[in-house]
């Protein structure tokens, strides 16, 4: 009988397109094992949210696995160490993954590799990253060459369906429980939005999918407005391979319309990656001068009233209520509450990027670092920060009427007209003040702009 083969399931948590899966069970019977190697120094250890959903998304998981003959080992400790150790109980003669781009998952590939045979597949992507390249052929910087380019290989390949059974070992190992990684939050259990809001696992990501294919065809008329369903709201799904963007695009672009904007932003995610394939720090260090030096503020008091939704500016706080709710915030509220922290708050962008890697469900390091650089204009993609985004005016160009009235419930009484900028004789009591007024702050973040550049 041929020794068993270990399926070693990261940011991958689904059995449908999972190249990984299907090349193991093509070899013999299959152990798959989730490894929570978090909290080992070398990793940047997950969010509050992201851990919540993890926990629900390995249930799930088990659950499908089960189904077929199968089951989900769990077991914590450093990838390398953990893997040797079960290929060593098990007799097992390879350990199979796809390919992850966070630094810190490249370097424990390595490890692996020299403790284990590592077969490493792709499948979390469209395109391979690192493999849409130049002419000359180096990686691209910038967005839009870099999607031309990768837009002229697609379609991605038809995804492979979910296997029926999955062999099983003559004998399976141990396995943690995943309850003792307590990975949910206890005193206080802040996940009530979060478990009102979303149902992590494959199946879920599937029923999502089919009911956003449906609309598909008005995604660019829909997407920026924060009031309607106008996005698929796949992020947390993709984010932990509950889905494959291959089956995304497959499922969505048969919708028609404007779908072409849709599978674009499946291509920024794409070029994130690609971006810390090259900048592996992405997500601490200013890929531009002059930001090495630039005079950001200290206000804990303004970074606090940003992160609980208090800083007087409507539509910014009711992104940052529906961040804290559910774990999600609407692209277009995202670009906004980031512009104002990083430019008429001036902290520094990465206290924004920290907290969205803790309370987004989505939090992923490449996307975050991306379009955080991106609107602060430190990234190597576009020097956006002399453009400073109106809060009060987008609000109302977007409609955010209604989405204000969900989630700062003590403006819901103000009309479409007042609701934006409450005028001081209807801004209710309790709810802030501006922290600080649109000009004054724009002349600020401006003035601090000519102090950088002068230093550099
Ligand atoms: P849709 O509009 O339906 O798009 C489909 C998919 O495309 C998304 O699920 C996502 O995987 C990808 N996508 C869409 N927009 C972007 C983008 N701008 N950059 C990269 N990928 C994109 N997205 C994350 O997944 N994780 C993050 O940590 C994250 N942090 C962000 C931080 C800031 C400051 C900003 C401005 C944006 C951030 N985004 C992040 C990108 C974007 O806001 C979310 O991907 C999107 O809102 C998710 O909702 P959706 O699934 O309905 O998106």
């Amino acid at each position: 009988m041929s020794s068993p083969v270990i399926v070693w399931l990261r940011r991958d948590l689904r059995l449908a397109d999972q190249p990984a899966l299907a090349e193991a069970a093509r070899k013999g019977s299959v152990i798959p094992v989730y490894i929570c190697d978090d909290d080992t120094p070398r990793h940047r250890a997950m969010g509050g949210a992201s851990r919540w959903w993890l926990h629900h998304s390995l249930q799930s998981l088990d659950a499908s696995l089960r189904a077929r003959g199968s089951r989900l080992i769990l077991r914590r400790g450093r990838s390398d160490e953990v893997l040797a150790k079960l290929a060593h109980e098990t007799g097992a003669g390879e350990v199979h993954a796809l390919h992850h781009y966070e630094p810190w998952w490249r370097n424990a590939e390595k490890a692996v590799a020299k403790a284990v045979t590592l077969c490493l597949h792709h499948g979390n992507y469209l395109a391979p990253p690192g493999s849409v390249t130049t002419g000359s052929g180096g990686l691209y910087k910038i967005f839009t060459p870099f999607w031309r380019a990768l837009r002229e290989r697609m379609p991605p390949p038809e995804p492979l369906p979910c296997p029926d059974a999955i062999p099983a070992p003559p004998q399976w190992p141990a396995s943690d429980a995943l309850d003792d990684w307590a990975l949910l939050p206890t005193r206080p259990d802040w996940a009530g939005g979060l478990r009102d809001t979303w149902r992590p696992g494959e199946e879920s990501a599937m029923e999502r999918l089919a009911a956003f294919a449906e609309e598909a065809g008005d995604y660019a008329g829909q997407r920026n407005l924060p009031a309607r369903d106008g996005t698929s709201m796949l992020s947390p799904h993709l984010h932990f391979g509950e889905i494959s963007p291959a089956q995304a695009w497959h499922g969505a672009a048969q919708a028609g319309g404007s779908v072409d904007t849709f599978l674009g932003e499946l291509g920024w995610r794409d070029y994130a990656q690609n971006v810390i394939l090259q900048y592996p720090d992405y997500g601490a260090k200013n890929a531009r001068e002059p930001f090495g030096d630039f005079p950001w503020r200290q206000s804990p008091a303004d970074l606090q009233a940003w992160q609980q939704g208090r800083t007087g500016y409507p539509i910014v706080d009711a992104g940052m209520r529906q961040l804290w709710h559910t774990g999600w915030m609407h692209n277009r509220v995202r670009m906004i509450a980031a512009s104002f922290l990083i430019k008429h708050l001036l902290i520094d962008w990465r206290e924004g990027e920290r907290w969205f890697w803790d309370t987004l469900v989505d939090a992923d390091y490449g996307n975050n670092a991306v379009n955080w650089q991106w609107t602060s204009g430190s990234g190597v993609d576009a020097n956006m920060f002399v453009r400073i985004m109106a809060p009060l005016t987008q609000s109302a160009k977007f409609d955010a009427a209604d989405y204000i009235r969900q989630w700062v419930p003590e403006l819901a009484g103000l009309s479409d007209a007042q609701i934006h900028d409450p005028p001081p004789g209807v801004r209710p009591r309790g709810y802030p003040e501006k922290r600080i007024d649109h000009r004054e702050a724009r002349e600020r973040a401006l003035a601090a702009w000519q102090q950088a550049k002068a230093a550099a």
